[in-house]
């Protein structure tokens, strides 16, 4: 049988991609090497946002709904905000990219878990894709398969390397799990190129570091110390697992050839700062079925897809590059301005929830940045490209 599209990857990149194409009424294939329910190594934290491009109510998958944020540097002095309303959801990945997947087979996607995409290839308008020995065809392809997918491998020689590692871990909370509901902590400052963080669930945290790649042997014991610092009740960590996080890093080269199209992760749509990946994977699979719809109508053109990405997405991870590049770069310089300027605390609440984009999160703290410190950094050149010089003019107050 010939698909109208192949998917690549059960996670929310291709299972929300094999939903929208479904729905319209597309022949769809959805491929899945793991059997679901599958862990994937992931914190699970839902900016509030997430819940925004759902079609579905998430409720009952919802471990933790969170209204408080600490900050710490070293285990010392925390700065707490609460909020009285939701910023995030936490949630057990294996559970919430089932219960997409199951949302694209009620569309009428064919989805096929256990099996193995070992190459794919295109000709004459259509591709192949070689499942554990078995070839099928198609007339588009999503490459939503992840950091080392085998979509960008094969049909996209440009894609970079990940730039960045996670750790990710859990724990259980025993006596400590009070103090943690609701509340997400930041670990600032032992993480190189990243932050360390405890996320809760209901009766165990998700603990992990995000680092730059060069530093990934460090990633356990900052982990380690991020938790010996106190406050989580000295439970022993279960499920340690470490995968690449593929942080956006601009001119990260095309994001379709021909009748192929990378999504979320394959497509390094993780944003840099928070190394948020779950948005934009379920974004761009939206755009990406989008996309096919209307190329399937003029010739199997998916140039919209490129520019759909452009305006909608990559301006706010390289936004969220420039804020990356003073908060893991500078950490200490950039947990005192969160001390002093409550203000930028809410920035983050808005930006999880929608309610603020990071280009005027980024503008913000650039126009308070010192000419030569903004140099240093690599990030002056941005914000005028960018158009922050109009925030510097402003020299807005923080709320
Ligand atoms: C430690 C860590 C913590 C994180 N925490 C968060 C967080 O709290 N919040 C957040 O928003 N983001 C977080 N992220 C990022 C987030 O996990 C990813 O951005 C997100 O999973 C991307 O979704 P995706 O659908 O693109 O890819 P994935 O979720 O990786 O799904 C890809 C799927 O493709 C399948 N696959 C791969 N190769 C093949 C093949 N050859 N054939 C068939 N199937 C294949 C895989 O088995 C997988 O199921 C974290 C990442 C890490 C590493």
């Amino acid at each position: 049988m010939r698909y109208d599209t192949i998917v690549v990857g059960g996670g929310p990149a291709g299972a929300t991609a094999a939903r929208g194409l479904a729905q319209a009424g597309a022949r769809v294939l959805l491929l899945e090497r793991r059997r679901l329910p599958r862990y994937k190594a992931c914190g699970g934290c839902l900016s509030r946002r997430v819940a925004g491009l759902l079609d579905f109510d998430p409720a009952d998958l919802v471990e933790d709904t969170i209204t408080g944020l600490t900050f710490t540097y070293r285990g010392r002095e925390p700065i707490e905000a609460r909020i009285r309303e939701p910023m995030a959801y936490t949630v057990w990945r294996d559970r919430f990219d089932q219960a997409l997947c199951l949302r694209a087979v009620e569309a009428g996607a064919e989805l096929h878990d256990g099996l193995t995409v070992r190459a794919v290839r295109q000709a004459d308008n259509r591709v192949e894709v070689d499942v554990d020995g078995k070839m099928e065809a198609g007339d588009f392809l999503v490459g939503a398969d992840g950091a080392s997918g085998v979509v960008a491998r094969d049909l996209f020689s440009t894609r970079r390397k990940a730039r960045a590692v996670g750790l990710d871990a859990d724990l259980p909370l025993a006596g400590a799990a009070p103090a943690l509901k609701g509340r997400v902590v930041i670990e600032l400052g032992r993480a190189s190129g990243g932050y360390c963080w405890a996320f809760p669930k209901r009766d165990v945290a998700s603990v992990g570091a995000m680092v730059g790649r060069a530093a990934a042997r460090t990633a356990s014991h900052c982990l380690e110390t991020f938790l010996g610092a106190g406050g989580f009740g000295g439970g022993k960590l279960s499920r340690t697992h470490g995968a690449l996080i593929p942080l956006h890093g601009g001119n990260s080269g095309p994001l379709y050839q021909g009748r192929a199209l990378l999504t979320g992760d394959a497509a390094a749509l993780v944003d840099p700062f928070l190394g948020e990946g779950i948005y934009y994977a379920i974004l761009s699979g939206q755009l990406a079925a989008r996309a096919i719809l209307s190329a399937e109508r003029n010739g199997g053109d998916l140039a919209w897809y490129q520019t759909a990405i452009s305006t909608g997405i990559t301006p706010e991870l390289e936004a969220a590059g420039r804020l990356s590049r003073l908060a893991h770069r500078l950490p200490w310089l950039w947990f005192k301005a969160l001390k002093r300027r409550p203000g930028a605390i809410d920035f983050y609440r808005k930006v999880l929830m929608g309610q603020e984009s990071y280009r005027s999160f980024a503008d913000r703290v650039w126009a308070e940045i010192p000419r030569p410190l903004g140099l240093l950094l690599g990030g002056w050149t941005d914000r005028e490209q960018m158009g922050g010089e109009r925030g510097a003019r402003e020299k807005r107050r923080w709320q």
